[in-house]
């Protein structure tokens, strides 16, 4: 019998699991193959949901699934926190003392903002990324009448759009309760223009105009004064605010770096094309933990899942393993409360955002419902 172990029940490590449990069905009842996967949540959170639930527009609870809930007939689920990943020796070490042997190992241990990297952000900001956070802010916005609201943003961080979205949901959300004219909002980017990828900054910036978003290139944040409510940046500039949000520095999981196995953020080095761990033969990485200079995004952990999930079955039945991720990233971009836009994109193109639209926006709710088959495997 082989084992494949899978660390982390989040979008790639559910979707692994579930897809090899239905292709490998026969070699897992014969007793050939096991589907292990590990998780130390007993619910499932689909994240993009936590901005919905910062503007108020859907209950945290309409995001949340039982993780069982979500997984086929064949996939044996361990709820546990791994210690410690030996790759050496092929095991994963639990909290309870436990240690797992497997033949391969899928790492999608994800990445979590980390709000302890700059001075004062976790006393003095808001975020929206995790559920406690979105929750947060949710009321912290519906109390506030007036004032400047400042955005920032640290690297790395997943969903590199999210924060766009946030801004011009934010927007939109003032005017909605006729309180636009009270308030400014400042977003503020570590770098010369309003996004990493450069299709996207020209595509939001006509739209930041239109709205009277202020922006200021180039604020690395330094340190946040949380009773005198300023931001500061590195290159010397501040803002005093009266609401400050922020997308905080991501790091890999706890796990990764205290196995070793991470660079200095704790993202595994992954080979680009086959996703194995660089260095190992039977370890493959997904989604936000490797260091691939790719979005963090569900969609990228969904076409890499593709990559994986072929060459293990391949490799499983003596084929050669020779299938290769492009790249591919797939990502809808609220507009606003009532329209959205799309960026496909990978190694090789650019992605071309379009204008807005509403239909767009119905798509992207409705892909909201949709996950939860995608998570299953299903599409
Ligand atoms: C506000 C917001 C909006 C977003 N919007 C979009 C969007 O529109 N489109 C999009 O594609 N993506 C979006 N994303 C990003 C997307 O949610 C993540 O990129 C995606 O969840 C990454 O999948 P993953 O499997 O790599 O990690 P995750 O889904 O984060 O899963 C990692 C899992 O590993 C578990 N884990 C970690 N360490 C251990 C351990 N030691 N033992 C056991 N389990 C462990 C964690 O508990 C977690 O369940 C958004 C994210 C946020 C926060």
């Amino acid at each position: 019998m082989r084992r494949i172990a899978i660390l982390g029940g989040g979008v790639g490590g559910t979707m692994v699991a579930n897809r090899l449990a239905r292709e490998l069905r026969s070699d897992i009842d014969r007793g050939d193959v096991e589907v292990v996967l590990i998780g130390e949540d007993a619910n499932h959170t689909y994240q993009p949901g936590f901005l919905y639930v910062a503007f108020n527009q859907a209950p945290l609870e309409r995001f949340v699934r039982p993780q069982t809930s979500l997984l086929v007939y064949g996939v044996r689920f361990l709820q546990m926190r791994a210690l410690r990943i030996d790759a050496d020796n092929n095991s994963l070490l639990f909290e309870n003392g436990d240690l797992l042997t497997y033949d391969y190992l899928v790492i999608a241990t994800g990445s979590h903002p980390t709000m302890d990297t700059v001075a004062g952000l976790k006393e003095g900001a808001y975020s929206f990324y995790t559920a406690d956070q979105a929750i947060r802010l949710r009321d912290a916005l519906a109390n506030i009448a007036s004032g400047r609201i400042v955005i920032g943003v640290d690297v790395p961080h997943k969903c590199p759009v999210a924060v766009l979205e946030f801004t011009l949901m934010l927007d939109e959300y003032l005017r909605k309760r006729g309180t636009r004219d009270q308030f400014e909002i400042i977003y503020t980017y570590p770098i010369g223009r309003l996004h990493s990828l450069i299709p996207v900054a020209n595509w939001v910036e006509p739209e930041f105009e239109r709205r009277g978003i202020q922006s200021e290139f180039f604020f690395n944040v330094d340190n946040v004064d949380p009773d005198k409510k300023i931001i500061e940046s590195l290159e010397g500039s501040s803002y005093a605010y009266d609401l400050l949000v922020m997308v905080p520095a991501h790091r890999g999981a706890k796990v990764i770096i205290d196995s070793g196995i991470g660079d200095e953020s704790g993202f595994v080095p992954t080979d680009r094309y086959s996703l194995r761990m660089k260095g190992s033969h039977n370890v493959f990485v997904i989604g936000d933990a490797t260091d691939l200079p790719i979005s963090k995004a569900g969609s990228t952990a969904h076409y890499e899942a593709d990559t994986i999930v072929t060459n293990l079955i391949d490799e499983l039945h003596g084929l050669p393993a020779d299938h290769q991720y492009d790249g591919k990233v797939y990502c809808f971009i609220e507009g606003g409360l009532e329209k959205a836009t799309y960026i496909a994109f990978s190694y090789t193109e650019p992605p071309k955002p379009t204008a807005p639209s509403e239909l767009l926006h119905w798509f992207k709710l409705m892909y909201n419902e949709i996950y939860w088959l995608s998570v299953r495997g299903l599409l």
